[in-house]
């Protein structure tokens, strides 16, 4: 039976590791990570799973991402679609198209080599992974669309979400009986994979509940936020979480895909939010941008400052990160040497301040919990 307490942060695993932190780092404060099928596919791993698979010549093991990772028992492992690449690669970058079959797309490395990437394929992706959270393949969208694009996206992704399910229940080891997961607000406890529906309809109230209707009345185990929730205006539109939220059936676990800073994080959970999943921590530690308690460094959000590690002013500070953080870099290593370690590029200086981020983020997903 796996356990996950609520609400949960997950790091982001994209390329099968999160970026400069190896998972034992940060075990102590973990309960999951988000993996990117779209990213496992193209760097090797689901290769190297059938391999794996293969060469131990015994047909009824298959060797999956947490046998070669060693990634813990008691930890999630979710899996997103690859729907958020497609906004990326598609919308943005112009490279590729949708169809009612999948999208098809090409990388900006090999622009010439197409792929196809459907609702069936994406969850045989994340079976092979075996993930213990898999999403459904959506139509993303930015939100700034015309409405008759976000019907259109909004539809297309309820019809995905059909075929995603009847793959997922056809995958071996899948059953969808009810009684094998148990939800009581605070603690989900499941003996099987789970499936997460994303919720369309841009900034439009009245497609984004359509959607959260049309999903619910399929039925999946969580339901995630597609696209932003931000305003036309880039203003975090917490009423269109608020209809996300209240389209779905009482009790629902919600996703708040890639949310986000730690203002918008509280937001969404007050508002019934749950999940939640981001690159900001590790990004942000990359560029020197550390997270600390309100008072510990240069005003920033509602909930947190940051120590601009760069800056000339931390050159000889012996002190920690954060005064109030109980992280093994804060408990460590001074201010000081994380600048000077990242001012030379020394691998170890983003090691340590992507320990710092994950596990302050972690500890302020935890204090929520603790808050409500
Ligand atoms: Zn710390």
């Amino acid at each position: 039976m796996e356990i996950l307490q609520l609400p949960a942060f997950f790091p982001d695993a994209t390329y099968a590791s999160i970026h400069s932190l190896p998972f034992h780092e940060i075990y102590e404060k973990l309960s999951g990570i988000v993996v990117t099928s779209l990213h496992m596919k193209l760097v090797g791993m689901i290769e190297l799973l059938e391999k794996s698979t293969k060469a131990l010549k015994q047909e009824s093991i298959n060797v999956d991402y947490r046998t070669v990772s060693k990634f813990p028992e008691d930890k999630i492992i979710l899996s997103d679609s690859g729907g958020f690449q497609i906004l990326s690669l598609i919308h943005k970058h112009k490279l590729g198209k949708i169809t009612e079959e999948g999208a098809v797309f090409r990388m900006p490395d090999s622009k010439k080599v197409k792929r196809l990437l459907t609702p069936e394929s994406s969850q045989e992706i994340q079976a092979a992974i075996g993930s213990n959270i898999r999403v459904v393949l959506d139509v993303p969208l930015f939100g700034t669309e015309e409405r008759e694009t976000t019907l259109q996206a909004m539809e297309q992704t309820t019809r995905w979400a059909e075929r995603a399910k009847t793959t997922f229940k056809a995958l071996k080891q899948e059953s969808t009986k009810e009684s094998n997961v148990f939800y009581d607000g605070k603690t989900l406890r499941f003996d099987r994979p789970l499936l997460c529906a994303v919720v369309q309809g841009g900034n439009d109230p009245e497609l984004r509940a359509e959607s959260g209707r049309q999903l619910s009345s399929i039925g999946f185990d969580l339901y995630g936020f597609g696209g932003w929730p931000i305003d036309k205006d880039g203003v975090f539109n917490t009423k269109i979480v608020e209809v996300f939220v209240n389209s779905l059936p009482s009790g629902s676990i919600t996703y708040g895909m890639g949310v986000g800073t730690p203002d918008d994080i509280e937001l969404c959970y007050k508002i019934g939010m749950t999940v939640f999943d981001c690159v900001i921590p590790t990004r942000n530690a990359r560029h020197g941008s550390l997270f600390v308690h309100k008072g510990n460094g240069e005003k920033a959000g509602r909930t947190f400052d940051l120590v601009r590690i760069g800056a000339q002013r931390y050159e000889t500070d012996m002190g920690p990160i954060d005064k109030d953080c109980d992280c093994p870099t804060c408990k460590n290593y001074t201010r000081a040497y994380i600048r000077f370690l990242q001012k030379k590029k020394n691998p170890v200086g983003y090691t340590l301040a992507s320990l710092h981020n994950v596990w302050w983020y972690l500890e302020f997903v935890e204090r929520l919990k603790n808050k409500a």
